[in-house]
């Protein structure tokens, strides 16, 4: 029922006001007391909110109704409003016909595996403790949370004065960066900023075909950078003041920079870019590798000395803020480093990026090629690391070996410093994935 991203579907179809009731009874069971709940600006929303406001009433939890909100904003709320856990109603970037529940922790993690298991289970069950007719739980409301987060990022970040950002809110919740923006002193233009739960002005995932009012509103008027959320304002992505659409390991590496000092480690997942690597390299800093998923990189962002996780997806976790992915934190972040620069562009085009190749590659059982892969694999080489798919760590490159989790086929990245090395690499790794393939069709299944 729950995948990382928490429950997501089809409204009517996988997501129902059914489904939002027991998961509200499961918290108030499992003795979440006291429960934050927003939802991002799709109208099915209201509906969910107020099943699974029932559901956590009818077993004695009171519920903080917090309205409209962009995910960080509710998943920060769990602990400024010291409650045991937090309810986004989101299906964060997929288009208008989903929605979906996340489940947040007071330190502004998402439930993590175990914690996850135990509320789909007793959903499962269909087994819960509801109160007498005089143990309901409460209802209450509260609006200050916008207004919060928004003092929060101001408290953390240097004035803007003077800077020109265009904000492409993409009919989602995440108005509080425009408000932070202005509270930090710059000028600020938005787009795509009426709330419309069934996003009219762009595809609600934010990357670069997705973006091009954007790019060009930025590229065409004397705009310093753009910057653009999800649906749910977790993911943040930009364009530099020329209009061009900044790659996101390369917004990852600008991140990891700014945050480290020597000795620190940032989170990143496998198939993160060496630019990262060597952007951190300069200052005595280093990536430590996780599964894919910005979940995973918040788990190891917990660890001491991780003092930033990005995943390339979008999503930017700062863990001495808070273990949730932060888009507008993320923008006003952004924002300053443009102001201190001067420029974003100089800053992007000041990284050292590489050549790298991938393809996808139809096999006829994916599990069976990947056992095969990664023991071909831990004969041939000896840095092996084998956390998502399996990677290869070649020193002056590295390849990544992963199957698709929806999909049959198995998908191959190699990057390297030079061409030819990243081809040769690439090279070797679609050899064995093929190799690999052919002992899968001749070997009898057990
Ligand atoms: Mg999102």
């Amino acid at each position: 029922m729950f995948g990382t991203s928490g429950i997501r579907g089809a409204v009517g179809d996988e997501v129902t006001a059914e489904l939002a009731l027991s998961v509200g009874r499961a918290l108030a069971t499992e003795g979440y007391e006291r429960v934050v709940v927003g939802r991002d600006v799709r109208e099915s929303g209201t509906v969910l909110v107020d099943a699974l406001t029932a559901g956590v009433r009818e077993c004695g939890g009171d519920v903080v109704d917090v309205g409209v909100a962009p995910t960080p904003t509710v998943a920060r709320g769990v602990d400024w409003l010291e409650a045991d856990a937090g309810v986004v109603i989101t299906a964060s970037h997929n288009p208008a016909t989903d929605n979906g529940i996340k489940l947040w922790s007071p330190s502004g993690q998402a439930f993590d595996t175990e914690r996850r298991e135990t509320i789909a289970s007793r959903v499962e069950t269909d087994r819960y403790d509801l109160a007498a007719w005089d143990g309901l739980g409460s209802r209450s409301r509260d609006d200050g949370l916008l207004e919060r987060h928004v003092e929060a990022i101001a408290d953390r970040v240097d004035d803007l004065d003077g800077l020109d950002v265009v904000v492409d809110v993409g009919n989602g919740a995440g108005s509080v960066t425009a408000d932070a923006l202005l509270e930090l002193g710059a000028s600020v233009r938005t787009l795509n900023a009426q709330q419309d739960g069934r996003f009219p002005g762009r595809p609600s995932e934010p990357n670069e075909e997705t973006l091009g009012d954007l790019q060009e509103l930025v590229g065409a008027t004397d705009a310093d950078l753009g910057v653009a959320h999800d649906g749910d304002g977790d993911r943040m992505v930009a364009v530099d003041e020329r209009g061009r659409f900044v790659p996101k390991d390369l917004l990852l590496a600008l991140f990891a920079r700014e945050a480290v000092s020597t000795g620190d480690r940032v989170a990143a997942p496998v198939d993160t870019s060496l630019a990262v690597d060597d952007a951190l390299a300069d200052v005595g800093a280093s990536v430590t590798r996780t599964a894919v998923g910005d979940v995973y990189v918040a788990e190891r962002a917990t660890e001491p000395d991780v003092v930033f996780g990005g995943e390339p997806s979008g999503a930017w976790i700062w863990p001495d803020e808070t273990l949730c992915p932060d888009g507008p934190l993320a923008a006003a972040k952004l924002a300053a480093m443009a102001a201190a620069e001067g420029s974003l562009a100089n800053l992007v085009d000041d990284l050292e990026t590489y050549p790298i190749r991938r393809t996808s590659i139809e096999v006829d059982d994916k599990e069976r090629v990947m056992e095969t892969v990664e023991s071909t694999v831990r004969e041939r080489y000896d840095e092996i690391d084998a956390l998502d798919g399996v990677r290869i760590d070649h020193g002056d490159g590295w390849t990544l070996v992963r199957p698709s989790g929806t999909e049959p086929v198995v998908r191959i990245t190699a990057e390297a410093r030079d061409d030819e090395r990243a081809e040769a690499l690439f090279e070797d790794a679609r050899e064995i994935v093929l190799e690999a393939n052919e002992e899968s069709d001749v070997a009898p299944a057990e």
